[in-house]
């Protein structure tokens, strides 16, 4: 018995086998769900399609979020497949390479426009796309970072990105509470994936993180991925609107201080 068992899972964001859209993919699957992937573009396709196959995946469409046209044909694509969703999962993000080093005023009309475009708007877009396909009770969920909270050097205009997801996060569930569908924020830290790498100076972020978490421990995609099947799943019944930190900790210190260092 899986914790998902006949839930219909979709997942928006998956571009390789280290994208955090993976560790998600593979939990809910173990945990029994029907899975169907969505990938942004025909390069991507060659790599998400074996991916699919090791799932027994059969539902694998293209989905630019940027084009109302692809968000239209992929709801109706997955009603015509699989009827009714529970679980869809938005793990996508963009921010040119430009934005994400050096000072945060330097970032373009242009720039700010998509980042917001593609990393907030789209949750909003899919949701009222799948909301009449939803289930009562289903689960949707994005991906969020600590940098919206607090200042993420480099981090810049995805870090004003994430705080407008957050705060989607809250209108959408308050929008779709009445009719029991969740809606939560995963806040994850740092992982070492194609979106990471475009943050300028990621490599230190990443070591300093396992050096000064409670856990003092980096986290990995599976750590989110069952994360996500606790939102997913009916353990979560009565929690929405919310960010759950998957971060060894790292948000809930104050000053960080080396941990080797002497105390007087
Ligand atoms: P990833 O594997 O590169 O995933 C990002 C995904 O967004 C890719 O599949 C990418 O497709 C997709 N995307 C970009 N533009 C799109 C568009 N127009 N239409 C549809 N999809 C589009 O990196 P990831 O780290 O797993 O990122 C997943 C989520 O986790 C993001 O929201 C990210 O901000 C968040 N997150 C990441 C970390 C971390 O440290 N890695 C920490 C906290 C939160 P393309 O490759 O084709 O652009």
């Amino acid at each position: 018995m899986g914790l998902l068992d006949g839930k219909n899972a979709l997942i928006f964001g998956l571009a390789n086998d280290k994208s955090i859209a993976w560790g998600i993919t593979q939990a809910l699957h173990r945990e029994g769900a029907q899975i169907g992937i969505s990938y942004a573009g025909e390069t991507l396709k060659r790599r998400v399609v074996p991916l699919a196959e090791q799932i027994g995946c059969k539902w694998v469409e293209e989905c630019d979020v940027t084009k109302d046209e692809h968000i239209a044909a992929t709801a109706e694509k997955a009603a015509a497949h699989f009827g009714k969703i529970d679980v869809l999962v938005h793990s996508i993000a963009f921010a040119g390479r430009e934005e994400l080093t050096g000072p945060y005023y330097n970032t373009t009309r242009e720039g700010f426009k998509n980042a917001m475009d593609i990393s907030v708007f789209s949750f909003v877009a899919l949701t009222k796309a799948f909301q009449p396909i939803l289930n009562p009770g289903a689960s949707l969920m994005c991906m969020t970072y600590y940098g919206s909270v607090k200042v993420a050097p480099h981090y810049n205009v995805m870090g004003v990105a994430k705080a407008a997801l957050e705060a989607t996060t809250r209108y959408l569930a308050y929008d779709l509470g009445p009719q029991k569908i969740r809606v939560n924020a995963i806040s994850a830290g740092p992982i070492r994936t194609l979106a990471a790498a475009g943050v300028g100076g990621f490599r230190d972020m990443y070591k300093h993180f396992a050096d000064m978490s409670p856990m003092r421990e980096n986290i990995t995609i599976e750590d989110v991925g069952n994360a996500a099947v606790f939102l997913a799943s009916d353990l979560s019944a009565r929690i929405t609107g919310d960010v759950l930190y998957v971060d060894s900790g790292f948000n809930t210190v104050g000053v960080q201080m080396n941990p080797e260092a002497k105390s007087e």
